[in-house]
Formats: C-alpha cells, sequence, structure tokens
C-alpha cells in the first residue's frame, strides 16, 4: 500500500482515509478490494450512497451501452433523453403510486445541494426566514446546510449564520412533547420576540445523528404544527430515503404529507452525484426561472444508473429482502447487547440502517478499527461517534452480510478485552 502521494499533496482534512487506512483498487455490490489484494465486506457503502452496491452489473451494463452511444454525459438542465427517462420513470414507479403531485428540481451533485435549495424556496414561498432544525440531525456541510446541522464540531468556529435557525428537541416517542408545544405557545406570545417559521426541516431517521427513528406520531405532531403556523414541512431522506429502511421513503405508510424532500446518495443508483428536491407545485411555483441555477444538474450517468435502480422497486421481492436482512442484523445486534449485559448498549434503526448505541466513542472507534483489520468496514456516528452504525448496500448478499456480522461481533468481543 502506497500513501506517499496522497501524504505529500493532499490536505490534511480527509477523514475516511484514517478509519480505513489501504488504497482500494476494485469493488463489487458489498465487497471492496485493496491494492494488496485483501478483501473488505463493505458495512458502510459510501456513507449510504452505494444501496445497490459497487458496480451493480446492471446498471453498469446501462451506463457502458451509454457511453458507446455517445449519450450526453454533461447537460446542465438541458432536456436530454437520458433525464426524460429518468423524469418519466421516477413518475411512474414512485410518485404515480403514492398518488403525489410533487415537481422532481434537480439541484446538483450532493445532498447539500438539495437542502440548500428546499430551505432557499421554503423562505421565498412563505416571505419567511427562520427554519426549525431539531437536535442530533444532519443535513450537509455548506453554510446554509451547516446551520441546519446540529453538531456544533462540524462549524469549527467558521461563523456558520445561525440566527435563523430554531432548534428544537428530535423526538423519537409521540406525545409530550413538551418542546413542540412550548414553542407553539410562544409562537402566540408577541413578547417571546419569536418569529413564525419557514420550514420544520426533519429527517424522518436520522443517520449521522445516531440512527433515531422518529415515530409516525411525533412525525404528525410536527406535520400538524408546521400546518397550523402556516410552514412548510421539509422531509430530508438523503440518508433514509431510496429503499434504505425497507420502503422507498422512510416515511412511506405513514399518512404523512411533506411539502419538500430532498433526495440524493443512492438517487444514481451507482455512486454517481445527483441530488433532487420533490416539491408540491403550489411551492415550487415561487420558483421563477433560472432562479436557482448550478452547473452539474444534469448528470447523465447518473439518470442512466438512477433509472436502472428504479426497476428494483417494482420487484415486491426486494423490498421484502430488505426488510428480512434488516431484521436479520437487528436480531444480531440484539444478542449482541444481551452478551455484554449492564452497559447500557442500544440497538436502534429501521431496515438496512441499524445501529448500536456503545456509549462510548472510544470504544466505537476501537471495535471500527478491530474491524478494520478482520476485513470489515463500518462507520461510527452519533454523539461522540460512540454509536456503530450498519448500513450495507441493500443488495448484499446473505453471506457476505453474516460474515460481515460476525466479523463485527468479534471485533467487539476483542475492543472489549
Ligand atoms: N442530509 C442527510 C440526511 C445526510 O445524511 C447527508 C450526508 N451525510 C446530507 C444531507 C448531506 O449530503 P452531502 O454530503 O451529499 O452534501
Amino acid at each position: 500500500m502506497d500513501t506517499t502521494v496522497f501524504e505529500a499533496h493532499e490536505s490534511t482534512i480527509r477523514g475516511y482515509c484514517r478509519n480505513y487506512p489501504t488504497v482500494f483498487a476494485s469493488a463489487s455490490n458489498a465487497r471492496q478490494v485493496d491494492e494488496d489484494g485483501r478483501s473488505y465486506i463493505d458495512f458502510f457503502a459510501g456513507a449510504g450512497v452505494l444501496n445497490f452496491g459497487h458496480n451493480n452489473p446492471r446498471m453498469k451494463e446501462a451506463l457502458i451501452d451509454f457511453l458507446q452511444a455517445d449519450g450526453v454525459a454533461h447537460s446542465l438542465d438541458t432536456y436530454t433523453t437520458t433525464k426524460r427517462d429518468f423524469v418519466a420513470r421516477f413518475q411512474e414507479v414512485v410518485l404515480a403510486p403514492r398518488g403525489m403531485d410533487h415537481r422532481m428540481q434537480f439541484m446538483g451533485p450532493t445532498g447539500s445541494n438539495a437542502v440548500e435549495a428546499a430551505m432557499k424556496l421554503a423562505r421565498k414561498a412563505t416571505g419567511r426566514r427562520e427554519i426549525v432544525a431539531f437536535s442530533h440531525g444532519f443535513h450537509g456541510m455548506t453554510l446554509g446546510s451547516l446551520a441546519a446541522t446540529a453538531n456544533d464540531a462540524f462549524r469549527q468556529w467558521s461563523g456558520v449564520p445561525l440566527e435563523h435557525i430554531h432548534r428544537l428537541p428530535f423526538e423519537t416517542a409521540p406525545g409530550g412533547d413538551t418542546a413542540l408545544a412550548e414553542y407553539r405557545t410562544a409562537l402566540q406570545d408577541p413578547s417571546s420576540g419569536l418569529l413564525p417559521p419557514a420550514a420544520f426541516l426533519v429527517e424522518p431517521v436520522q443517520a449521522e445523528g445516531g440512527v433515531n427513528v422518529a415515530s409516525r406520531d411525533w412525525l404528525h405532531e410536527v406535520q400538524d404544527l408546521a400546518r397550523e403556523v402556516g410552514a412548510l414541512l421539509i422531509f430530508d431522506d438523503i440518508q433514509a430515503g431510496i429503499g434504505r429502511t425497507g420502503t422507498y421513503f422512510s416515511f412511506d405508510g405513514m399518512g404523512l404529507d411533506p411539502d419538500i424532500i430532498t433526495l440524493a446518495k443512492g438517487l444514481g443508483g451507482f455512486g454517481t452525484p445527483i441530488a433532487m428536491n420533490l416539491n408540491k407545485p403550489e411551492v415550487d411555483d415561487h420558483w421563477s426561472p433560472g432562479a436557482h441555477t448550478g452547473t452539474f444538474r444534469g448528470q447523465g450517468l447518473s439518470f442512466v444508473a438512477g433509472t436502472v435502480a428504479l426497476d428494483y422497486f417494482t420487484d415486491e421481492s426486494f423490498l421484502a429482502d430488505v426488510l428480512a436482512k434488516g431484521e436479520r442484523m437487528r436480531e444480531r445486534l440484539t444478542a449482541l447487547v444481551r452478551e455484554h449485559p449492564g452497559l447500557g448498549w442500544e440497538v436502534r434503526g429501521r431496515g438496512m440502517i441499524q445501529a448500536l448505541d456503545t456509549g462510548d466513542g472510544a470504544f466505537a472507534k476501537r471495535v471500527q478499527q478491530t474491524a478494520f483489520e478482520a476485513g470489515l468496514l463500518i462507520g461510527p456516528c452519533g454523539s461522540g461517534g460512540r454509536v456503530i452504525k450498519l448500513i450495507p448496500p441493500l443488495t448484499i448478499p446473505e453471506d457476505d452480510l453474516l460474515q460481515g456480522l460476525d466479523l463485527l461481533e468479534q471485533a467487539i468481543r476483542t475492543a472489549r478485552e
């Protein structure tokens, strides 16, 4: 493994390579192989991007055809055949069956682009400035999205403008959410100085913040309050969407009706970048043409692979399999908690985003390092990195999933010694 060129020339800010100190050379589905030929089971999937695995063969075939036909790889936001195919297929597979009339807006390459645009549109549509965001939320690293992100350590004293963010506690249980009730009361009291918000920005399943799953009822409480005070409801489904929780959207089947949904990460299917917002038409109408532009909003490779990705959601066995594999992950994590009693460990998650909260960042780091040495890639998250998050590709073969869980179990035992 030769890292000299990185050490000499790349900024020292790089972070993930410290977790995985090797040089990866190839990858297939849920495995990556380094240049020395060591194979690693991937329970991190590019931070939740590779829902359909590395080098997904169906997408690869479509991409090779596209390249051979000299398809338009970059198109700004002009019309292209690949974009038309994606829009039509997304409408058919995702929006129509749910009776949704949201418009698709391509935002750029990253999730942060989508969140920035969602906040901007909500402000424009309501004529208000304040955004309500929640504790432990993660929405991105650009100034606006970072302001909405709860973790102050990411702000690095860089003067991120926080004055229009109102932070409330993220509750996983319904009822008795006194913070929402107090906020409602304060908004009605002119002496509180609070201005009515443009939007509530929520991850229905928080990922980076430690895998916290909101209940249906709490999400309804948030939605009801948003409606009551004339604010929009924005769901950030960038990490938990696109099948991760066993349904296309993480909030499917809950009777919720967000005004804006942000999507990115797995949307492009192949790990190719693309972000998209789904805006209700009456909200979307507040944009004028050219009001929100950007260079990379027509990524042909992402449209091609993303269209193939949508096929997975027409196959009922796919999501059933995601739920079954998620259950397997949960059982094994629960068994680990039983094996190590009295430590206050907790298992959280839904579908194939499952996590073990160890309450101890140094311990989780040791597990991650030990797992890496044994050939398993995992990523810590949550407060102080104390939560071990498992987000393998949804397409991971059963054997790799079980082997990865064995490696995790072993790494936890070793880290406890
Ligand atoms: N929202 C959520 C829920 C995320 O998990 C992330 C990325 N971890 C983002 C937004 C930001 O996406 P990106 O890193 O692509 O800008």
